[in-house]
């Protein structure tokens, strides 16, 4: 199909036990994809070769002026020991559309699509195996022009590496505590929220940091303009159960449009109950929590894939959600989100991308 070329290994690393609770992004496997452009030339030379050290000139473009996009997404394995991937066209269209809002030049999706479908396959025996570990797969690409200058780099490179992961929640799910940002913002409007750009993350430290400060895992973001209405939670979106509806933010250019996000409306509609995507002010929150009317919070993204919120830090108060314990529909969505993920339920939605030849 596509010409990617392979150079397996000669030297195989050493795996960490995959059978332990493995951080988040410590280990990387054996092989990695990259990929060239150039001006004029355009993408070449797609090849999967040994994970190995970059060399860049200390004046890439990237390196100064983060001119760089990635995606985030995970394989799966199933009981019968195949190997599948989640709505993964999601995300090489959502990275086309941060590579044009950072003038990093369009990718073939259906190329990328199959560049992970063989990296993962070669790399398959670094897949953990106890249930809800993965092996996290980051697409990236940076513009690697020798040139202190800002304006759009002529040559970039794309590369895919894979991290096996252990699960998010080794220890049961357990509800975390917001702190609501009212002071620093994660982006603002016409700025780059909606895409996912290196510098978007450097930005967002300071605001965690302080948080953790407070005892607070991470930050309920507001808008940029007026810190009003609600906009993400971390690096994940948000849902709020207020009476007996689903609220959460209307996408705009400051919420990254998540794949979880997108699924998570599909399935809560299934089950029946209604779901609104609005505009929502911090104050229409802390209102429904003082009335009663707030039952459930949480987030989604898919390293956690959901994630209960049992406390909020606002305004110097907590507010307590559920009794600080995760409710039944956030329950419902995760067990059926990550079952439907790792193959113990039927994929009635289509969303699942076999890797062939397991
Ligand atoms: C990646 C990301 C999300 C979640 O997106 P998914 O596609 O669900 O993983 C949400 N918010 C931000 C800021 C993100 O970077």
């Amino acid at each position: 199909m596509s010409n990617i070329k392979i150079e397996l290994t000669q030297t195989p690393r050493q795996k960490p036990d995959l059978n332990s609770q493995l951080p988040f992004g410590k280990y990387f496997t054996d092989h990695m994809f990259i990929m060239d452009y150039t001006d004029g030339k355009g993408w070449y030379n797609p090849r999967i070769v040994p994970y190995a050290p970059l060399s860049l000139s200390p004046a890439t473009v990237c390196l100064h002026y983060a001119q760089e996009s990635f995606e985030g997404l995970k394989a799966y394995k199933t009981k019968d020991n195949k190997l599948q991937l989640f709505r993964i066209n999601e995300n090489f269209s959502r990275l086309n559309k941060s590579n044009k809002r950072i003038c990093i030049p369009e990718l073939d999706s259906e190329l990328c699509i199959d560049a992970v479908k063989k990296l993962v396959e070669i790399d398959k025996d670094w897949m953990p195996t106890a249930v809800g570990t993965s092996l996290y797969i980051r697409p990236f690409i940076i513009a690697t022009d020798e040139l202190i200058g800002v304006q759009p780099s002529k040559n970039y490179i794309f590369m895919i590496i894979l991290s096996p992961v252990g699960s998010y929640y080794p220890n049961g799910i357990e509800p975390i505590k917001i702190y609501v940002e009212e002071k620093y913002s994660r982006t603002a409007p016409g700025g780059t929220g909606a895409t996912k750009v290196g510098g978007n993350y450097a930005s967002s430290l300071l605001a965690q940091k302080e948080a953790a400060e407070k005892g607070c895992i991470q930050v309920l973001w507001l808008d940029g303009a007026e810190h009003k209405y609600i906009d993400e939670v971390g690096a994940m979106n948000v849902f709020f159960l207020i009476g007996d509806t689903i609220i959460t933010p209307e996408l705009n250019d400051a919420i990254l449009p998540g794949i979880t996000r997108k699924s998570a409306i599909e399935l809560i509609r299934s089950f029946g109950v209604k779901v609104e995507e609005r505009k929502l002010t911090i104050e229409e929150v802390a209102k429904a929590a003082e009335n009663g009317e707030l039952k459930e919070m949480f987030g989604t993204g898919t390293a956690a894939a959901v994630s209960p919120v049992g406390k909020l830090f606002y305004k110097n108060r907590e507010i307590i959600i559920n009794d600080n314990k995760i409710g039944n529909l956030t329950k419902r969505l995760y067990d059926e989100l990550t079952g439907i993920q790792n193959g113990d339920l039927p994929d009635k939605f289509n969303w699942i991308f076999p890797i062939e030849g397991n």
